[in-house]
């Protein structure tokens, strides 16, 4: 039988919606499935069937309740079947991990950026994604997708970097070069994707929590560059052109220092890793670059309301003093409020964050095959 393009959505749905009950609640049934997805038996059957033979779903051995009725078989994403490539290519560095469809990190490697070039950069990129790779193929793994980080404005509509101001790009047409180094470094043809920093390392937060991730969720990046990621309604909020949440711009003081994109005063220019790292011994500043951290919180608290804020780059995971005084501040204005400050704490991927978070950019886009800007770009 020939099966027509709405078919094949149609099942791409169906299979999702199973992929996403058994992440959910790890030991479902088949029958369970039906029950919960409103979907028939034998459309369930059919889908877990494929769904196993493929190594995304396991089974585990089959149980019976009281020893009465047929033994049913609960389901589970398999840990070791399938893999994600996830990639950071950040200002100075590129960070490569291989992880499973739960986020378990199997490999991950770093290599100084050699070149900020964008031909140049995928080309490193892919070389290493190839070492992790080939650990993958020796264990007999399968590759479903490689995703990559970087610290720019991404348009996903078109695939275009549109500013990456300490990269030096604008304009770039990544997404074709990025495709091209992986084939060249002999990867297989897989899904790939490409997002923001901040984005993909608040999807490491999101894709990979047990149970039902908490959404809405801000993350924050404070490295070279400082990003959120935010994650609002199950999906992730990146505005028109891909430049919501840069926050390392927003202003926090009238004539402050210069910052890397022109203007005086932006957060970048007291919690960016460069500030940071060159006031490191001054405690006073520390206590300045947290308070600045406590007000970016406070003011994504007060825009998007979120259930958490994850703080995340070598700012915040190698300064818990600066974290410290961020909670504190935070904290305080909150009291101001009368009102209980929103969950907070640090990235649990550390720096691997962005790498992880590229990673399960891979699963979110696969998760969601309705996202209308990825049904667009399918279309003739
Ligand atoms: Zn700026």
């Amino acid at each position: 039988m020939k099966t027509t393009g709405d078919q094949q959505l149609v099942k791409r749905i169906n299979r999702s919606v199973l992929l996403r009950l058994v992440r959910e609640r790890p030991g479902l049934s088949r029958a369970q499935l039906a029950s919960h997805s409103g979907l028939t038996k034998s459309t369930v059957s059919l889908l877990v069937r494929e769904l196993v033979e493929q190594g995304w779903l396991g089974e585990a051995p089959a149980t019976t309740t009281a020893g009465i009725g047929r033994p049913s078989t609960p389901l589970r994403i398999h840990p070791h079947a399938r893999g994600i490539i996830g990639i950071e290519t950040a200002v100075d560095c590129v960070r490569v991990v291989a992880v499973s469809l739960l986020g378990e990190v199997w490999w991950s490697g770093e290599e100084p950026l050699a070149s900020t070039a964008p031909a140049a950069a995928c080309a490193q990129a892919a070389r290493l994604a190839r070492l992790a790779y080939d650990g993958m193929a020796a264990r007999g793994l399968r590759l479903s997708g490689v995703g990559l980080g970087l610290p720019g404005a991404f348009d996903e509509a078109t695939g275009v970097v549109r500013f990456a101001p300490n990269l030096g790009w604008r304009n770039v047409d990544f997404l074709p070069l990025l495709t091209r180094a992986l084939a060249a470094a002999g990867l297989p043809e897989v899904p790939v994707h490409t997002q923001n920093e901040a984005d993909a390392a608040a999807l490491s937060e999101y894709e990979f929590a047990s149970g039902d991730g908490e959404d809405a969720l801000v993350f924050v990046n404070c490295d070279v560059g400082v990003g959120a990621g935010i994650v609002l309604n199950d999906r992730l909020f990146t505005g028109a052109q891909g430049m919501a949440g840069e926050i390392g711009h927003t202003i926090v003081q009238v004539d402050g220092p210069l910052c890397s994109c022109g203007r005086r005063g932006c957060a970048e220019a007291f919690i960016g890793a460069r500030a940071i790292a060159g006031e490191a011994a001054a405690m006073g500043h520390t206590r300045q670059a947290g308070q600045f951290l406590g007000v970016l919180l406070q003011n994504l608290w007060t825009t998007f309301n979120p259930r958490v804020l994850v703080l995340g780059g070598s700012s915040c995971v190698g300064h818990p003093a600066l974290v410290q005084v961020a909670q504190d501040t935070l904290n305080a204005y909150a009291a101001s409020a009368g009102m209980a400050a929103p969950a907070l704490r640090v990235a649990r991927y550390g720096m691997l964050a962005p790498a992880v978070g590229a990673a399960a950019l891979v699963l979110h886009q696969y998760l969601r095959p309705m996202h209308p800007r990825q049904t667009a770009r399918q279309l003739p």
